[in-house]
C-alpha cells in the first residue's frame, strides 16, 4: 500500500513538473526593466516598461493563462506554429496590432489582416519605444522550393533601452546571424530537418557572441535537439555567452 502511495506521489511530483511554465528572466536595461517569458516551442513573451510583446503566439489559449494581454504581436512566417489563428482566436487577439512580413499578412484571415502592419526583411518598425527591425530567416542552400525561402519570414531585432535581443525565426546558419552585431539576448532556433544541428547553431552563435543565449525551437528528429550539448560547445568556445536552457516544451491543459 505504502508503495502505491509513493508512486503516486511520484507521478504526480513528474506531470506536475512536465506542465510547468518555465519561470520568466529579468534584465534591466537603460530605461526600465525587460521581462522575458519562454512560453513553447518558438513562443516567447516580452514584456518592457508595462508594454507586453508575444512572438508567434502558439499552442492554444491554455499556454497563455494567467499572462498579461499583448499590446503587439510579432510574427515570422507563415506555418502554423508562428502563424496560428486558432491560438490568436483563443487569447482574443482580433484588434491587437501585428507586425509580420507580406506572406504572413496574405496567409491570414480579413479580421487579423486589418491590423497587421507589413514589414519584410531590411525593413523597421517603431512601436511602444521599441525599434523593431526585420531580418532575414532562411534555409541553405537557397532553393525555391526550401521549407523556408530566404525574404518571406523574418526574424526580429528589437532595441529595448540599451538591450538588443534577437529572435532567430526559423533560419538555418545564415551569413545575416553571423554577422549581427552587440546582441545582448538571443533566441536561435536549432530543430532539423527545418532549421539547423546544434553544431551549427554553435558555430554561428560563437561568431556573434550574444551576451545571453537562449536555444529555443528545438522540437524536430529527433524529438528534441540536445541542447546541453549545444551548451557544451559554446561553453568551450566562449567564456562570454551565457547559454540559458529551459523546458520550452511544457504541457499546457
Ligand atoms: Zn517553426
Amino acid at each position: 500500500m505504502k508503495n502505491i502511495y509513493l508512486f503516486l506521489l511520484i507521478s504526480t511530483f513528474t506531470i506536475g513538473a512536465q506542465a510547468q511554465r518555465p519561470e520568466a528572466d529579468h534584465f534591466t536595461t537603460s530605461e526600465g526593466e525587460l521581462t522575458i517569458q519562454p512560453v513553447l516551442h518558438g513562443t516567447l513573451m516580452i514584456q518592457f516598461n508595462d508594454k507586453t510583446i508575444y512572438v508567434d503566439p502558439y499552442g492554444g489559449k491554455q499556454a497563455f493563462d494567467g499572462l498579461d494581454k499583448p499590446d503587439l504581436i510579432l510574427i515570422t512566417d507563415i506555418h502554423g506554429d508562428h502563424l496560428n489563428e486558432d491560438t490568436l482566436d483563443g487569447i482574443e487577439a482580433e484588434g491587437t496590432p501585428i507586425i509580420a512580413p507580406q506572406a504572413v499578412r496574405d496567409n491570414m484571415s480579413e479580421k487579423y489582416q486589418k491590423n497587421t502592419s507589413v514589414v519584410n526583411n531590411g525593413g523597421k518598425h517603431g512601436d511602444l519605444g521599441i525599434l523593431i527591425e526585420a531580418v532575414p530567416m532562411y534555409n541553405l542552400p537557397e532553393a525555391p522550393d526550401a521549407k523556408h525561402v530566404k525574404g518571406r519570414g523574418n526574424g526580429y531585432i528589437l532595441t529595448l533601452g540599451d538591450k538588443r535581443v534577437y529572435i532567430s525565426g526559423d533560419t538555418e546558419d545564415i551569413p545575416e546571424m553571423r554577422g549581427l552585431q552587440e546582441i545582448d539576448i538571443a533566441f536561435v532556433c536549432m530543430n532539423l530537418p527545418y532549421t539547423m544541428d546544434i553544431n551549427q547553431a554553435a558555430s554561428a552563435v560563437l561568431e556573434f557572441e550574444p551576451a545571453v543565449v537562449y536555444p529555443y525551437h528545438y522540437r524536430g528528429r529527433p524529438d528534441m535537439s540536445d541542447t546541453a550539448a549545444f551548451k557544451k560547445l559554446v561553453d568551450n568556445g566562449s567564456k562570454d555567452i551565457d547559454v540559458r536552457l529551459r523546458n520550452w516544451y511544457p504541457v499546457y491543459e
